[in-house]
């Protein structure tokens, strides 16, 4: 009988990524989240009758961003087409969508694996089609379930990668890099848990060496980048124990429960043709110009790895740092905004990444939630590096900052935290640090001068950390070379 290590998985992903157009797809509504209940419907989205969709053309330029990021083909000519299925809350009883001709076809998504190995998903294709709206289920003891037609029309982007990922793991990163991608090119904000972006996987597992793909099953309803990876671990477990005792996988989808970690079959799978996909009749052909491509891909916002070779050029930071600080554009936009203000990229880089990112990831907030603004941090460094304070007294006002959100000047003030840069007093310290370590200072005076550095350590020590280390070092210099 085969073992779980003779069973490799087949994972391919589509996602749905919602456009962050001011307006819906196919009419002038609001396109937003969280606002009261069908407050952002018209007859269009609504699907009454002798309405008719007119193309948002910022929708399609998102579409074509993305399109060319990844290395994909615009087609220059694609059509809509209806997919019919029934469910509350699609009013039309159709979904507006793309279907043999999609606008972009090919393109890659790369991304690294933990141990840091680069991979290559292809891509087969990308078209843009609309949301459907929101049954909101019934929850303590209601016996029905409400409907919010908001959503309808809401512009989708549909990514579908080729099935050629073979962990959760790479699902995963999958995901993380195809986020990154969607919010550098400032189409779509990548929220997961607000729905904001939606991904469906399909699974198979096949015997080591064999080269046709098994029956795949697809999961629905993760709300997470992790979400994902358990259902796939889920799923891939489940597949493996029934070939394992002879049994065959029946193709079919399933719905993750996050509550139970488990996933169960909503229905067996529909096949397209259930859909009955048409053209659809009340929009023309997408025409897109060869003008209209080489305007979108001139007008492209700069990308991860541009952008970080930029912050070495232009910062003086170093790479690994560039990487760390480009890895999501809110960082490095917040990474930016501190050296607006501020003129040591490498200062600035590493009190971000040790610092403020320690932060965040304890608090577990986001770098939108930073409590302080990139100004503020700014401020608080300028204060180091003109010596004010020492960097462990900033590194407890940084603490203050991250707590209060207050500014480094009325913490500084509160705290009675200044550093100490007066001469004499320190002096007085020095020489008391120095008598009190007399064979250290015959050692550092026989050559062993790398006891500099206890002895600064026990001057700061004696002082709260408030000394002026640099004054510190003078001193002690001073009086040992005396
Ligand atoms: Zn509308
Ligand atoms: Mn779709």
């Amino acid at each position: 009988m085969a073992t779980q290590e003779e069973f490799e998985p087949v994972i391919g992903l589509e996602v749905h990524a919602q456009l962050s157009t001011n307006s819906k797809i196919f009419c002038g509504c609001k396109a937003s989240y969280g606002e009261p209940p069908n407050s952002l419907t018209c007859p269009v989205c609504l699907g009454l009758p002798g309405a008719l969709p007119v193309l948002n053309k910022q929708a399609v330029e998102f579409a074509m961003r993305m399109v060319l990021a990844v290395g994909g083909t615009i087609q220059k000519r694609s059509a809509f087409a209806r997919k019919n299925y029934f469910y509350p809350d699609l009013p039309k009883g159709y979904q507006i969508s793309q279907y043999d001709r999609p606008l972009g076809e090919g393109g890659e998504i790369r991304y690294r694996l933990q141990d840091g190995e680069e991979r290559v998903c292809r891509l087969i294709r990308i078209h843009i089609e609309e949301d459907a709206g929101k049954s909101l289920h019934p929850e303590h003891g209601e016996n029905f379930t409400r409907v919010d037609f908001n959503r309808c029309g809401t512009p989708l982007l549909e990514i579908v990668s080729g099935a050629e990922m073979q962990s959760p793991e790479e699902a995963y990163n999958y995901l993380i890099s195809l986020k990154q991608i969607l919010q550098y090119l400032d189409i779509c904000s990548g929220d997961m848990e607000k729905g904001q972006l939606r991904c469906d996987a399909n699974v198979s597992v096949r015997p080591v060496g064999q080269k046709e793909f098994s029956t795949r099953t697809e999961v629905k309803n993760m709300n997470s980048f992790k979400g994902v990876q358990r259902a796939l671990r889920f799923e891939i477990d489940r597949q493996v124990k029934l070939l394992k005792s002879g049994e065959e996988v029946q193709q079919a989808t399933l719905l993750w429960d996050e509550k139970r970690q488990a996933a169960q079959v909503m229905r067996s799978k529909e096949e397209s043709h259930d859909y009955r996909y048409f053209p659809e009749p009340d929009l023309v052909n997408l025409v897109i110009s060869d003008d209209w491509i080489e305007r979108t891909r001139q007008c492209l916002p700069e990308m991860p790895v541009a952008r970080a070779t930029r912050f070495v050029n232009q910062y003086g930071i170093r790479e690994y740092d560039a990487e760390v600080l480009t890895d999501s554009k809110s960082l490095a936009d917040y990474f930016e905004e501190v050296m607006a203000h501020f003129d040591d990229g490498q200062v600035a880089a590493n009190w971000i990444q040790t610092e403020l990112l320690g932060f965040l990831r304890e608090s577990g907030q986001d770098i939108n939630e930073c409590p302080f603004k990139p100004q503020q941090l700014a401020d608080l460094l300028a204060r180091v590096t003109s010596g004010e304070l020492s960097g462990k007294i900033a590194k407890s006002v940084f603490a203050d900052m991250a707590r209060t959100g207050q500014d480094a000047a009325v913490i500084i003030r509160e705290r009675g935290l200044t550093q100490i840069s007066d001469e004499s007093m320190l002096l007085a310290i020095v020489e008391k640090v120095l008598s009190a370590n007399q064979k250290n200072v015959e050692q550092y005076r026989a050559g062993k001068t790398g006891l500099l550095n206890s002895f600064i350590g026990q001057v700061m020590k004696a002082t709260d950390g408030q000394a002026n280390p640099h004054l510190v070092s003078q001193l002690l210099k001073r009086k040992l070379e005396e």
